[in-house]
C-alpha cells in the first residue's frame, strides 16, 4: 500500500486517488525565462519518479505540467531583450523540453502554455468577484485573503491581523509575508494584456495554476506537487482562491520536493548560484549521471550538489553496469537455483515496500544493490541458468521502468562465429576430442571468449 506525506495534513497518509484507477496529478512546470537549472531538475526529477511508480503499482496517471510563459520575470527579461514574450519564451520552452528528454523524463499528458488559457483565468476571478473574495483596485484585482478563514493551512502560516494587511502587485514576495494578492493585473506599459470582461490586463502567476489545473483535471483531484519553494505564497495562494471560487478542495494530496543546495544555499537562478544541464555536460559527465544523483536521495531531504557526488553518482552506474554485463556473459546451466528466485523475489519485495514508504528510494536502491552482490557472487562461484537469468533481467527491466536509469537495450550478443565455435567443441567434447576442444578453446581466447569446464557444465566469460 502506496503512502505518501501530505503537506496539507504534515502526515503519511495511505494514498487512494478518487477514481481508482485513474490519478490526476498536477506539478507546477517551468518559469520559462532561461535555461532550467538542476535545482529545478531535482524537482521535475521527484515528480518523474512519483509519477513512474504510480504507473508501477497499477494506476492511470493523467500528469498535467504547466508553462508559465507569462509572470512578471519572463515580461522583465523580455523587454530586457527587447522581443516579444512570445519568441522570448519560445526558446526556453524548447530548451526545457529538450532538457527533460535528456534526463529521461517521462513526457506528462498535457503541458498547457498560461497565454493560451487566459479565457479560463478571466472566469475564475469572474467567480471570486461574485463570490465577493475579489475586489477591484485601479484595474486591477486581488484576492482579500481575510474572506478564506483557512487561508494558511497548507503552509501552517498565519495571516496576522486583517487591518495592517496591504496589497502585492508582485507575483513573488517574502516568506511569511501574508498580502492580499494579484489576480488579474492592469494593463501597463510595456507588458502584454488582453481585452477582456474584467478589463485589460494580464493575469496573476497564481491564477494561472488554478485555472489550468482545474480545466484539466476537474474542481478537485488527486496529487498537487512542486519544491518547497513553491508552498508558500504560490500553492497557498492556488488553494485559497480555488477553494474560494468551487467551495471544493482542489487537491487531496500536496507533495513538495526539498531544495538541492549549492554552497549552503538554495540553488536559484536570482542567486546565480547554479548549474544548467548544459553546464554538467560541458564538464563531461553524462545526463544519466545526474539522474541518478537527483534520483537517489530522499525527496524530502535537502542535497548538497558537489561534482564529487555526480562522480559518486557515475561509480554507482557502473557497478550496475558491470553487473549486467557479467549477467549477460555468464556461462549458463540448466538447472535453476531456488536461492536466487527466491533473492530476486525478495529484491523485488523489498524494493517496492521501500517506494510504499513515501518513495524511499534510497533504501530500494540500497536492496537493489544488496541483491547485485548476491547474484554477483554466485556468478563468480558457479554460473547461472537461462531461466534464472532470464527472470533477473525481467526484474531488472520492470524496476527499471521506476528509475529509468539503467541501458538495458544494449545487451552485446555474441557473433554467429563465436556461437558455432562454442559448439564446435561442445561436440569434440561429446565425442571426447579432447585435443580439438582445446584448439577450439585457444581459437575462443583470440575472440576474447574464455570457455571453463566446471563440475556444473561449461562456463563462458569474456575477457
Ligand atoms: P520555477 O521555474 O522557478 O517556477 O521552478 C520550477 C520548479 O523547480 C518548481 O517546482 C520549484 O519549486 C523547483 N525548484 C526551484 N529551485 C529549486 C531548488 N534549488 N531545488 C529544488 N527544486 C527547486
Ligand atoms: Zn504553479
Amino acid at each position: 500500500m502506496l503512502r505518501l506525506f501530505n503537506s496539507l495534513t504534515r502526515k503519511k497518509e495511505v494514498f487512494a486517488p478518487l477514481k481508482p484507477p485513474d490519478v490526476g496529478f498536477y506539478a507546477c512546470g517551468p518559469t520559462v525565462y532561461g535555461y532550467i537549472h538542476i535545482g529545478n531538475l531535482r524537482t521535475f526529477i521527484f515528480e518523474d519518479l512519483l509519477r513512474r511508480y504510480l504507473k508501477y503499482k497499477g494506476f492511470k496517471v493523467t500528469q498535467v505540467m504547466n508553462i508559465t510563459d507569462i509572470d512578471d520575470k519572463t515580461i522583465r527579461r523580455s523587454n530586457e531583450e527587447g522581443i516579444p514574450l512570445s519568441e522570448f519564451t519560445a526558446r526556453y520552452e524548447k530548451a526545457f523540453f529538450e532538457d527533460i528528454k535528456a534526463m529521461n523524463i517521462e513526457p506528462a499528458e498535457h503541458y498547457p502554455r498560461a497565454t493560451e488559457h487566459i479565457d479560463e483565468m478571466v472566469s475564475l476571478v469572474k467567480q471570486l468577484i461574485d463570490g465577493g473574495y475579489a475586489y477591484e483596485q485601479d484595474g486591477s484585482f486581488y484576492f482579500d485573503v481575510a474572506k478564506f478563514k483557512p487561508y494558511g493551512a497548507l503552509s501552517g502560516i498565519e495571516p496576522g491581523s486583517t487591518k495592517t494587511r496591504s496589497r502585492i502587485d508582485q507575483d513573488e514576495y517574502e516568506k511569511q509575508d501574508v498580502r492580499d494578492f494579484a489576480l488579474w493585473k492592469a494593463k501597463r506599459e510595456n507588458e502584454p494584456f488582453w481585452e477582456t470582461e474584467i478589463g485589460p490586463g494580464r493575469p496573476g502567476w497564481h491564477i494561472e495554476c488554478s485555472a489550468m489545473s482545474m480545466s484539466y483535471l476537474g474542481e478537485t483531484f488527486d496529487l498537487h506537487t512542486g519544491g518547497v519553494d513553491n508552498m508558500f505564497p504560490h500553492h497557498e495562494n492556488e488553494l485559497a482562491q480555488s477553494q474560494a471560487a468551487t467551495g471544493k478542495p482542489l487537491a487531496r494530496f500536496w507533495l513538495h520536493s526539498e531544495y538541492l543546495l549549492l554552497d549552503k544555499s538554495k540553488m536559484a537562478k536570482s542567486m546565480g548560484n547554479i548549474y544548467t544541464l548544459r553546464d554538467i555536460l560541458a564538464l563531461g559527465y553524462k545526463a544519466r549521471q545526474l539522474r541518478y544523483l537527483l534520483l537517489s536521495s530522499h525527496y524530502r531531504k535537502q542535497l548538497s550538489f558537489s561534482l564529487d557526488l555526480l562522480e559518486q553518482a557515475g561509480a554507482s552506474l557502473c557497478r550496475i553496469d558491470d553487473f549486467v554485463r557479467n549477467l549477460r556473459s555468464a556461462g549458463t546451466f540448466d538447472a535453476d537455483s531456488p536461492e536466487l528466485a527466491e533473492a530476486t523475489e525478495k529484491c523485488r519485495s523489498r524494493f517496492e515496500e521501500a517506494m510504499d514508504d513515501d518513495l524511499n528510494i534510497s533504501k530500494a536502491l540500497g536492496v537493489l544493490f544488496t541483491f547485485i552482490r548476491t547474484v554477483n557472487e554466485r556468478l563468480q562461484e558457479s554460473g547461472i541458468s537461462g531461466g534464472d537469468r532470464a527472470n533477473i533481467e525481467a526484474l531488472l527491466t520492470k524496476l527499471d521502468g521506476i528509475i529509468g536509469v539503467l541501458e538495458l537495450g544494449q545487451e552485446d550478443e555474441m557473433p554467429a562465429e563465436v556461437r558455432e565455435l562454442i559448439d564446435k567443441r561442445q561436440e569434440a567434447r561429446e565425442s571426447k576430442n579432447w585435443k580439438l576442444a582445446d584448439e577450439i578453446r585457444d581459437q575462443l581466447k583470440e575472440h576474447g571468449i574464455v570457455v571453463e569446464d566446471t563440475k556444473d557444465g561449461v562456463r563462458i566469460k569474456r575477457l
